[in-house]
């Protein structure tokens, strides 16, 4: 068989699982409400949490850094750090409270550099069962001995600490802060006391909680009073921008930027992305009523999509996961929403584990209540007709 045609087949085996991708079309910026195929409908999965992904500010600070042109030119390894790296690192070191902190093109290159960069042959790692697939490949790059505790689950992390950690190198402990298909939060104190117990270090991801959590949104672990031994925020999500930043000491931060090959080996992000960062994290400092507004709007929707009888396992975040179990069910409804004006996407394996395809509801802070309403009658019509 040919090469095409066994492509063509491993397609066809995606469709028939449900499970083939085909993402939608959107016209415009993204917003509470995008363009697809000229239709308006309501956004309920971005994850531009507090609306800032068109903010006017956010445009004027890319247009306002033409003095430092588009590109990076090559790896800040080969052809230098700009100004607007250094800037934009040491505003987002200082926003975290850490001595330092590094620039990544993505959240993806931050986590497999950085676990990479950390541990490697003869290392252990504990990584949580529903960490994000960039952590997973992280893991998988560093060669590192690898134990994954249940989710969640504290009790497991221990056992596993108490039964491998004596004979390993270095030892880190990595967990999402939100985990962001399920919207439930890690228990991040008993983790961060195991971690000091166990002389490991610990390193939390925080894509979905920076900028919606904490105080002037610096995120779960400051909302808990935790310090992990490095921090990952990404720039593509609450900040409306893209990239990432690792923050911790300035021995770690040293050491990624030696080790990490997603940092070594690649790009530097442009100066201008970095400059929008630098405003980025100026309006999130001071999103307070945004952040409100967006939990207010997870909340209303929680309980009136709970009265009308869906399973909505997650509490006290703005991630709603309506847990539906098949894939082709799951992308049906999806659909059936889209037709009546509300874009939310189904989840399907492998993002979440085999019969617990879901559709993941994100709320921003722009809804109005409104657009609330006309979410909830949308799924309403679900109900009414099964
Ligand atoms: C989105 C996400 C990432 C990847 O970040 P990108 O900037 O989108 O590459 C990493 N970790 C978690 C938990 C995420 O949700």
């Amino acid at each position: 068989m040919g090469f095409q045609t066994q492509i063509r087949e491993a397609l066809s085996e995606l469709d028939a699982a449900g499970l083939l991708r085909r993402p939608l079309q959107i016209s415009g910026p993204q917003g509470p409400e995008v363009d697809i195929d000229g239709q308006r409908v309501l956004c309920f999965c971005s994850n531009n949490y507090l609306g800032l992904a068109d903010h006017p500010a956010l445009v004027d600070a890319l247009a306002s850094t033409q003095g430092e042109g588009v590109g990076a030119a090559a790896s800040r390894l080969i052809s230098g750090t700009m100004d607007a790296h250094r800037d934009a690192e040491a505003a987002y070191a200082d926003f975290l409270g850490t001595p330092a902190a590094v620039l990544f093109s993505t959240g993806y290159a931050a986590n497999v550099g950085t676990v990479q960069a950390l541990a490697g042959t003869g290392d252990i790692i504990f990584s949580d069962a529903l960490n994000h697939a960039s952590l997973i490949d992280g893991c998988r790059l560093s060669r590192a001995n690898v134990r994954v505790y249940a989710h969640r689950n504290v009790d497991h992390l221990g056992s596993l600490l108490r039964e491998h950690r004596p004979r390993a190198g270095r030892a880190l402990i990595i967990t999402d802060s939100l985990f962001s298909m399920d919207g439930v939060i890690a228990p991040l104190r008993e983790i961060a006391e195991l971690a000091r117990s166990f002389d490991a270090g610990l390193m939390v991801d925080e894509a979905h909680a920076l900028g919606v959590f904490g105080p002037n949104g610096r995120g779960l672990s400051a909302e808990l009073g935790i310090q992990p031994d490095v921090v990952v925020g990404t720039l593509g999500k609450a900040f409306g921008v893209a990239g990432a930043f690792v923050a911790a000491s300035e021995e770690v931060v040293s050491l990624i930027r030696n080790r990490a090959r997603s940092f070594v080996y690649s790009t530097a992000p442009p100066p201008m992305l970095a400059r929008a960062a630098i405003e980025a994290l100026r309006l999130v400092h001071e999103a307070d009523d945004a952040r409100h507004a967006l939990l207010e709007n997870a909340s209303e929707l929680r309980s009136q999509l709970r009265a009308l009888g869906f399973d909505i396992p997650s509490e006290n975040s703005q991630i709603l996961p309506v847990l539906i179990g098949e894939n082709n069910r799951t992308m049906q409804l999806s659909a059936e929403l889209l037709d009546k004006g509300v874009f939310v996407q189904g989840i399907r394996p492998p993002t979440v584990a085999e019969g617990t395809a879901r559709l993941r509801l994100t709320p921003m802070a722009t809804h109005r209540p409104e657009h609330i309403e006309r979410a909830i009658d949308a799924f309403a019509s679900l109900v009414q007709n099964p």
